[in-house]
């Protein structure tokens, strides 16, 4: 790997509209921050893109010097992949443009939009496509991987709504990846990361889905928590699709909203989704509500846009993380009984244990249409520990460790993006089934055989 001089930079500018930051330029400790503060890396260049031609420079600029270039979407990957030491960040977060058309049904949103630019284009339609449960996401990273969130049991994956994709290879070429064009490119994408290219916009189709949902938080004390988990169990075995469940176990935050008895009290809790009229969401999730009379029921009709907001605050940029996760079976007794004594134990008001539940229509796609694994699965359990500077951080690592090893037995792999310091090794033992990988490999082999993009959850260019 060589360096990068000023008259390097210099040259780049003539043929770069957005703006080059360096190590002494003012908003350079801003533009380094990933999202986990645990993460400290001083990049030697941030390429802040304004469109495909800044990402095509900023690509044959990195490829021609051989410096270590990482992607930043979003910047939510816990491990930090969005940022390099010493390296070239290409930052897409200038590039956060969204289009719908309606009479078609799809969105076209560039490779920086969040979450929450997407969610509002496309509900100014009445329309949506599985986004992530925290709205400052990036859609880049979170699709790239599957995207899985409140409507997935409704509308699929977020890569089961994708139709194509602008990619800037890593040979610096623009490509275009669908059915038709480079479908094997189409199908690495969808699920295998940011190995392949660097996506500058994604095309989605859209569903139907009202403004108003019945959404929200039902939540009882820990000490309900194997009873609710096992109601969880027999519910969503019978849910119909438009049914998104989320389980929560944490100790309750004082946030608006949550009553101030609860506040710091250990809690179990359902978060609610209906992705149909309001009325129907109103019947079908009544037994939920009234199961052993909640602590807390904040179910009620609210906009979409603001239901996708509702973990905002919980989980903001800039405090220090660690997590683990594991994909599991439906809940058997004795997981549940894993799940309730670890979170009882719980080292952090700040740490969380979100329990996603897959199946509906995630579980209709065939495995081989995209390389997203064990789609029959039920959960993705994320064991989340988050603290603030000066903590001790071996504690809260500690108890997420702990935890993560006493579910080891019943793992179905892992979702890659809840991968974290584990990915280097996991991407490869769990997050993919044996076939999907060997495709996978050989697909980074034809489209980047020097492994240039190797700052992700990583697919090398050879088997081993
Ligand atoms: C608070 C929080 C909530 C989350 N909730 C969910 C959830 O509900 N559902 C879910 O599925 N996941 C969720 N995730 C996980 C999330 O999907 C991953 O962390 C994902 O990698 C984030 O993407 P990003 O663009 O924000 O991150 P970044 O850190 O910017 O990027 C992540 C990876 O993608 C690559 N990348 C980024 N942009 C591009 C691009 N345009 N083209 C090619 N590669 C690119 C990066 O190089 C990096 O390897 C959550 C994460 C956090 C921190």
């Amino acid at each position: 790997m060589s360096e990068i001089s000023v008259s390097d930079v210099q040259s780049l500018r003539v043929n770069f509209l957005g703006e080059l930051i360096q190590p002494h330029d003012a908003g350079y400790d801003a533009a380094r921050a990933a999202w986990n503060a645990d993460i400290d890396r001083r990049p030697a260049l941030i390429a802040r893109c304004r469109g495909v031609a800044d990402v095509i420079a900023a690509v044959r600029f990195s490829r021609e010097r051989d410096v270590l270039t990482s992607v930043r979407g979003g910047r939510h990957a816990v491990a930090g992949h969005a940022v390099c030491d010493d390296g070239v960040v290409i930052d897409l977060s200038e590039m956060r443009g969204c289009r719908v058309d309606a009479g078609a049904g799809v969105i076209r949103a560039e490779g920086g939009c969040l979450n929450e630019h997407v969610d509002r284009e496309s509900q100014a339609f009445g329309m949506a496509v599985t986004g992530g449960i925290v709205s400052h996401t990036g859609i880049a990273g979170l699709a790239l991987g599957g995207g899985i969130g409140h409507l997935m049991r409704a509308f699929g994956l977020t890569i089961d709504s994708l139709v194509s994709c602008d990619v800037v290879t890593a040979s610096g070429e623009l490509v275009v990846a669908n059915d038709r064009e480079n479908a094997d490119l189409f199908w690495g994408l969808r699920g295998g990361g940011g190995n392949f290219g660097i996506v500058t916009s994604f095309e989605f189709k859209l569903h139907r889905l009202p403004s108003t949902v019945l959404a929200g938080m039902v939540a009882w004390p820990m000490d309900e928590a194997p009873a609710v988990l096992r109601f969880l169990r027999e519910f969503l075995a019978g849910a119909p699709d438009e049914v998104g469940v989320m389980g929560n176990l944490r100790l309750a935050p004082p946030l608006p909203g949550v009553p101030a008895e609860l506040h710091g009290k250990p809690i179990v809790a359902l978060v609610m989704t209906y992705a149909g009229a309001v009325e129907d969401g109103e019947r079908i999730l009544d037994p939920v509500r009234r199961f052993r009379s909640p602590a807390l029921d904040a179910v009620g009709p609210r906009p979409y846009t603001a239901h996708q907001k509702m973990f905002d605050a919980a989980l903001p940029h800039g405090r220090h993380y660690y997590w683990k996760s594991h994909r599991l079976p439906p809940l058997t007794d004795e997981i549940i009984d894993i799940v309730v004594e670890h979170s009882a134990a719980i080292t952090s008001p700040l740490s969380t244990v979100p329990i996603f539940s897959l199946g509906g229509a995630v579980a209709r796609i065939p495995e081989a249409d995209t390389a997203f694994p064990n789609r029959d699965a039920a959960h993705d359990i994320n064991i989340v520990a988050s603290w603030l500077a000066g903590d001790e951080r071996d504690r809260h690592v500690a108890w997420v460790r702990r935890f993560f090893d006493a579910l080891e037995p019943y793992s179905r792999g892992v979702y890659v993006n809840f991968t974290s310091d584990d990915a280097a090794e996991r991407t490869r033992s769990a997050a993919y089934s044996p076939e999907q990988w060997t495709r996978l490999v050989a697909l980074k082999r034809k489209y980047d055989p020097t492994n240039f993009f190797a700052m992700n959850a990583n697919i090398p260019p050879t088997p081993d």
